[in-house]
């Protein structure tokens, strides 16, 4: 695969939008990285031309659960009667977990992947918890549901860590729900061997305990024997922590930290209700947070407190609520000043300072708590990019960087790299009418929604 140009009118490196500056990509085929970022070369390599667009690095969605996308638009009402929170949302998703077989998980995940990709994100941390038959029995090949999801990922070009979920039971002292039977494991030695055979045939593969409430203590400790990033949420809702302390008499951050899970390789999904002590263990621990703004607004979850933390955050779209890295990076800022009644809180300097740092967070801490490289415009990263429009009106007038950030939209992005491979161009993505109506006819034969 012949070496590439990319000349776009400006390129995002270390914080600045440079102009008459190139990308030089290494390959076209999925594997390409980046082998110079400067003036265009005497060379014979050929050049694309992208006036009027920026080239930033791929964004980078850290937390997803890809079939929740057949949830979208059936959940935005309450039911007659009912108060409406996280754990009815939650039944909802759960009816939709039982009901889909290997195919519809398969054309649900390649509808979310190619939204994504359309978006700008060029990888997914993908949070996989159905793992079994609806009853539990395993399928034959008891990897059947993972592979289906990185299948879908490879489908549309989309670079995929897979985070293997373990989930022991329903809660502490709580029945079983015969809804979660898909998600459960009888051993921990299960979930490992299972990290073992995905890791075999190539795949970027971390572990995810669900959450304090899926998985006891016995069970972390389990998993310290997996060589890996280590995912799971944390502190989403209150009364996951009241479950967590009446079980342990210690919060569920704390618990991950007794496990021996808390290092700079794990990452605390939604963390909207830390206290003071949990705090410190993450700044001790240099462990990172995925923050999914779009869907803790969605679900009710609360706010993550971007402003008390030191560690590296990321951000993720979760249950998809909204798939748009623009809304999750300033939904961090946004979300902060709304709780402390102050403007421009997120750590900065300089008046692209501010955007930079939350493009930081949408980028290269993404990839950091993924264990990949990247997430930067540099020799030597991926070539995972993404050219957004400038000529739309909404950046009219404006100083670019910020309103990139506080005005851009998935709309905006024209074309997107992922591995020097061009997957979405002039906003399409090849064969993109085609997954749209595998996944309505998925979602009509599975009789989903009624
Ligand atoms: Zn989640």
């Amino acid at each position: 695969m012949a070496m590439t140009w990319l000349e776009p009118e400006y390129v995002y490196v270390d914080g600045v939008l440079k102009a008459d500056t190139a990308v030089l990509v290494s390959a076209t085929d999925g594997t390409g990285k980046i082998v110079s970022v400067g003036r265009r070369g005497h060379d014979a390599f050929p050049s694309l031309a992208l006036p009027h667009r920026a080239l930033l690095p791929g964004f980078v969605n850290a937390h997803s659960h890809a079939f929740q996308r057949g949830l979208r638009g059936w959940v935005q009402h309450a039911a007659p009667g009912v108060e409406d929170s996280f754990w009815t949302w939650r039944e909802a998703m759960y009816a939709l977990a039982q009901r889909l077989d290997p195919e519809a998980i398969e054309a649900l995940s390649t509808l979310a992947f190619a939204e994504m990709l359309k978006a700008g994100f060029t990888t997914v941390g993908e949070f996989h918890y159905v793992h079994h038959q609806p009853d539990g029995t395993p399928y034959a090949d008891r990897d059947e549901l993972a592979m289906r999801v990185v299948h879908a990922a490879r489908r549309v070009g989309m670079r995929i860590v897979l985070l293997r979920v373990a989930y022991e039971r329903s809660g502490w002292h709580q029945e079983a729900n015969p809804r979660q039977a898909r998600f459960i494991d009888r051993h921990p030695d299960h979930v490992i061997a299972s990290w073992e055979r995905l890791r075999s045939h190539g795949i970027d593969v971390g572990v995810a305990p669900h959450s304090v409430r899926a998985c006891s203590a016995d069970w972390l400790r389990s998993l310290t024997r997996v060589p890996s990033i280590v995912h799971a949420h944390v502190d989403e809702q209150p009364a996951e922590v009241e479950q967590c302390l009446a079980e342990n008499h210690k919060r569920p951050l704390e618990v991950f930290a007794d496990a021996g899970l808390l290092t700079n390789r794990f990452t605390a999904v939604h963390l909207t209700h830390p206290d003071a002590h949990e705090l410190a263990l993450l700044h001790e621990s240099h462990a990172n947070v995925c923050a999914c703004p779009t869907t803790e607004l969605d679900l009710g979850d609360g706010f993550f407190p971007a402003w008390q933390v030191t560690t590296p955050v990321c951000i993720g779209t979760d249950s998809h609520a909204s798939i748009d890295p623009f809304a999750e990076m300033r939904g961090l800022e946004w979300h902060s000043r709304a709780v402390l009644g102050r403007r421009n809180v997120t750590p900065h300097s300089g008046i692209d300072g501010l955007a930079a740092a939350l493009i930081d967070r949408g980028t290269r801490n993404g990839m950091h708590a993924l264990g990949l490289e990247g997430g930067t415009i540099h020799t030597g990263s991926p070539a995972d990019m993404v050219a957004i429009d400038l000529r739309r009106v909404e950046f009219a007038a404006s100083r670019v960087l910020p309103a990139l950030v506080f005005n851009g939209s998935a709309a905006a992005v024209t074309d997107v790299w992922v591995g020097g491979r061009h997957v979405i161009k002039d906003g399409h993505i090849p064969g993109g009418e085609a997954i749209a109506l595998e996944a309505e006819r998925a979602i009509r034969r599975m009789a989903i929604h009624g």
